[in-house]
This record gives structure tokens, sequence and C-alpha cells, in this order.
């Protein structure tokens, strides 16, 4: 088997899992991480952009979005990973519960972190801000910096070469607002979730909330107990599950917002209107690689991530250039163990590629099925109902067990009770 020496950007759950991965089939590895610790989305903080809706380039990322209520959306057995069961601590620390909250899920992180020797291989506040083909044969230039104040393990600000590069970067920093027709001369306030933590700034105020996915019932939910009143608009509603929201006596669902007009009222389509304070957007993110350097063989376009074979590799660039963890509505910690083993024996020579052509054209194929179905190019990472058998493809690649048949079931389980009782 062939050493390779590879670079993980990221040392979130799917640079943690790759860099794991990697070592356990001989890669010597270094992950660079621009945050002073690992775990990536689940390192909580209070520090939010000054620009609510965080489209100011110019200021320091903030990378986490998570809020200070958050407790995971899926019970800990089924998001842990394969190896490395997301149990309570023997000794009764931490929050034994089922879906636990945001802390504990770090510090399962940490834990798999320690036990697998990881924080050795990680460089942190070391910021990587340029992956490009070096000019010698095959092989990779990546380019890195010091964040300020940062104390990190030597090699900052400086260009080194690898042979390959696993981008683990996260995809869920850089908002995604809505269009709302008359914004621009709307006066209240704009906010993305990314920049929401706590309640209390919605004191008493009317707020309008758009989104009907995991962060927007949460939040709405989050809200509705100091705001004066809470709307929610979203164009997935059905129309017979609008009006006033059980248990809140002052939260409403509306279809997707009409038009903000300048004298501060926001209309919906059907009609009705509310003199709103705040707009927040619970409306996601963009996929974003500030650092690619790939000349366009590998771009964004509508949140698509293209060309990748299995949303994986690059077909041109196979298996030097991969990304971990871009497929969303999934159980995400499984789904990166797969990926990184994948990739792993990709890189060892012990599993083989099919062509560049061969997997252009698994692209192609892809493309134009989800064109035939009418589905938006923003939807092809949505693997919301192929993900076991996605995950249990990439098991078949690397020689690996498939998805556990409990897990399948538990998921399946637990997405049922939240869609009927998205409270509990
Ligand atoms: C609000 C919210 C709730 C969620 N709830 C759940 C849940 O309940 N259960 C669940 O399983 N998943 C949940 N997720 C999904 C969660 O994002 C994944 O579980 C997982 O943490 C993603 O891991 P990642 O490593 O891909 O990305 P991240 O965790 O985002 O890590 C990426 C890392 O890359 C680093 N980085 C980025 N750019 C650079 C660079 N240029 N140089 C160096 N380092 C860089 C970042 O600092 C970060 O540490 C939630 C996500 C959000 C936003």
């Amino acid at each position: 088997m062939v050493s390779q020496h590879v670079a993980v950007i990221g040392a979130g759950a799917a640079g943690l899992v790759a860099a794991r991965e990697l070592r356990r089939k001989g890669h010597r590895v270094v992950v660079f991480e621009r945050e002073p610790r690992a775990g990536g989305t689940w390192v909580y903080t209070p520090a939010t952009k000054p620009d609510p809706l965080g489209f100011d380039p110019s200021q320091p990322v903030v990378h986490s979005s998570l809020y200070k209520s958050l407790r995971t959306n899926l019970p800990r057995e089924v998001m842990g990973f394969g190896d490395y069961p997301f149990l309570p601590r023997a000794d009764g620390s931490g929050n034994p519960r089922r879906y636990p909250d945001h802390k504990e899920a770090l510090a399962y992180l940490e834990d798999f972190a320690r036990e697998f020797g990881l924080e050795e291989v990680v460089r942190f506040e070391e910021e990587i801000v340029g992956v490009g083909k070096a000019e010698e044969g095959g092989k990779w230039k990546v380019s890195s910096r010091m964040r300020s104040g940062g104390g990190g393990g030597g090699g900052g600000g400086e260009e080194e070469v690898f042979d390959a590069a696993v981008v683990c970067n996260g995809h869920y920093t850089e908002p995604r607002i809505a269009e709302i027709p008359g914004i621009d001369l709307w006066p209240g306030q704009q906010i993305h979730s990314h920049n929401y933590r706590t309640p209390e700034p919605f004191q008493d105020l009317v707020v309008v909330l758009i989104g009907s996915a995991a962060s927007a019932v949460d939040v709405s939910r989050d809200i509705a107990k100091v705001a004066k009143e809470v709307h929610v608009a979203s164009r997935s509603y059905e129309y017979d599950t609008l009006g006033m929201q059980s248990g809140h006596d002052n939260m409403r669902l509306h279809p997707m917002i009409e038009k903000a007009h300048e004298d501060g009222k926001v209309t919906f389509l059907d009609g009705s209107s509310v003199d709103a304070n705040v707009i927040l957007h619970c409306t996601g993110y963009k996929y974003h690689f500030p650092f690619l350097e790939t000349n366009g063989i590998v771009s964004v376009d509508d949140n698509r991530v293209g060309p990748l074979y299995k949303h994986v590799f690059p077909p041109h660039l196979a298996p030097w250039l991969s990304f971990v963890g871009l497929p969303w509505k999934v159980v995400p910690f499984p789904q990166f163990e797969y990926q990184s083993r994948w990739i792993a024996g990709a890189l060892s020579g012990r599993i083989a590629l099919p062509s560049e052509e061969e997997m252009m054209e698994d692209v192609e194929d892809l493309y134009s099925e989800l064109e035939v179905l009418g589905i938006p190019k923003r939807y092809t990472h949505n693997l919301a109902s192929s993900q076991f058998e996605y995950n249990d493809w990439l098991a078949i690649q690397s020689g690996s067990r498939p998805s556990e048949k409990w897990r399948k079931e538990m998921y399946s389980e637990s997405m049922r009770k939240m869609r009927a009782r998205p409270e509990v």
C-alpha cells in the first residue's frame, strides 16, 4: 500500500474522522484548523458577526451557527460514528439525554479526537487560504496563514506541498437569504439564523421568521417565549396547516412573504399582513470554498458543487482532491466515516476508481435525472431519500460493514416523531 502525504482542511467531525481513516491506511496527515479547538459546528460561541445578515466579507468569520438552546435533532445512538458510539458517560457526567445538548456533542468529538490521537496531527489556528495544483507533477500546493493571536504548531504563513487534499470545511457558515420584493425600503431589522444565539433580543417584538427546516422549527419556538408575535413564513407549508400553531398563542404559520413595505408592513401570499419589527431568515447556507484554486475544474453553481463523482471526487482530479460532508438531510457523522474510508482506500491504491470518463458519465447521469424530475441544482446534494443506499454503496467500495438495520429504523422513527411533534 502506498502512503501519501495528505492535507485535511478543517477539524470538525468530517476532518477528524477523515484524519483517522487516512492514518489507519498509513497516510501521513496534517489537519489544518483555523479555530483554536476541534469540533467545528459544535464549538458554540456567543459571538456573532456585526453585520446581522452575515454578508460582509471584511468581517472576521464566525464559524458556528449553533444557538444556545440547541439540542441534537438526532438520537445519540443514530448520530454517532459506526465504531465509536455516542454513549452517555459512564461516570454520569455530561448530558445523558437521548437528544443531548450541543456541549455533549462537542465533548463526544473531543473524546473521539483523544481516543485516536488526532489532536497531534491538527495545526490549530492555521487557516488554509489556497489549495491548487503545484508545478511539480500532480502534487498540491497548500497555503496557510496563522490567525491572529494563534500559537499553532508551526508551518503557518507558508506554502507546503502535499500529495492530496481532503476538503472538510463544513457548509453551515455562509448564509443564504430569501429574496423579498420591496425589502430594500422596508425599515425593520433583518438577521440570518447564523447570527441567532438567544431569544432575549426579540423581547416584545413582532418577528417574521422564514423557513421550515430544523433551525426554523427550533428558533421559532425559542423566540415565541419572549416575542409579542412570531409569524413563520414558508414555501413548503400546506395550506391546511396554516394559521395559529398549537401550543402557542402568539405563533402563526403563513405561506411565503409576498412583499415587504415601506411602512413596515409585511404581506403574505394568502393576503394576510403584519406590522413586523424583524425578519429572521432561517433559510440555510451556501457551499463556500474561498481557498480552492482549481481553475474552474470544481465550481459551485446554484449551490451544486461539481462535477463530483458520488459527491466526493472531481473526476479530473481524483483521487488527489476530495470532499467529505457535502450531502445534506443525512445522518452526518457515519456518512463522513464511509466517505473517508473510500478516500483513504483510493489514495493507498487499494480501491480502484473508474476512469475519469466513466466518473464524468455518472455525474452527467445524475444531473440529467435531476433535470427530468424538475429538481433544481441546489438540491443536488440533498440525499434525504437515498442516504442509506449511498452509505451502503460506499461501504461496498471500501469493504466495510453497511449501515446497521437498527440505525436505519431508529432514524426513520425519529424523523416520523419529529414531524408529528416537533416541540418535544
Ligand atoms: C444549527 C445546526 C444544528 C445541527 N444539528 C445537528 C444534529 O443534531 N446532529 C447532527 O448529526 N448534525 C447536526 N448538524 C450538522 C453538523 O454541521 C454536522 O453534524 C457536522 O458537525 C459537520 O461537520 P463538518 O466537519 O463537515 O463541518 P464543521 O463542523 O463546520 O467543521 C468544519 C471545520 O473546518 C474549519 N475550517 C473552515 N474553513 C477553514 C480554512 N480555510 N482553514 C482551516 N480550517 C477551516 C472550521 O473552523 C471548522 O472547524 C447541525 C448543523 C447546524 C448548523
